[in-house]
């Protein structure tokens, strides 16, 4: 998606507003992928305030996420605003401001930028999500497996039995 500032960049004060639908390609980041369904609507408006142009945008969309427990795809809603500041310089050496050049400005990766901060550190496909089995992969939101069956219910013959066990030792220690 990109945007024509040919007027905006005449003069002092003058702004722009836009709206359209911004196409992402899936991205790997921090080694997890992270894919978009469908295109962002985006919506804003560019000011210019002299020595630079201000963008005022938000986003809305739907990012598709990798769940860190069972490695399943879920579905996140975005719906963000970001305040960027553009300058038309040759290479971005200021971290504070988006390069652009001539007459048009790339949403793409503005919008990126500002869509990562917003990707939540704990990724999970939902507050209970049981994972994966350690023992044979298998995703426990799905099946269970015999690996927790048996440990489950190891623990509670344990807790069961533990009268009977000391019972045992008792016996063990008077012979
Ligand atoms: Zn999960
Ligand atoms: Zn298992």
């Amino acid at each position: 998606m990109k945007i024509d500032i040919t007027e905006v960049q005449r003069d002092t004060g003058a702004s722009l507003e836009f709206e359209g639908e911004l196409t992402l390609k899936d991205v790997q980041w921090q080694g997890e992928p992270i894919s978009f369904p469908g295109p962002l609507h985006v919506d804003g408006r560019i000011t210019n305030v002299g020595e630079m142009l201000v963008m005022n945008a938000s986003v809305k969309g739907t990012a598709i996420l990798m769940c860190r427990l069972c490695m399943g795809d879920f579905e996140y809603d975005l719906d963000f605003g970001f305040e960027a500041k553009l300058k038309d310089i040759p290479e971005q050496e200021d971290p504070d401001y988006f390069a652009y050049q001539g007459y048009q400005i790339d949403l793409t990766d503005i919008v990126m930028e500002f869509l990562i901060l917003e990707i939540p550190s704990v990724r999970q496909c939902r507050e209970d999500c049981k994972g994966l089995c350690p023992m044979c992969g298998v995703n426990l939101n799905e099946k269970s497996c015999k690996c927790t069956d048996a440990k489950s219910s190891d623990h509670t013959i344990d807790e069961r039995l533990e009268a009977l066990k000391e019972y045992y030792n008792g016996q063990g220690k008077e012979v």
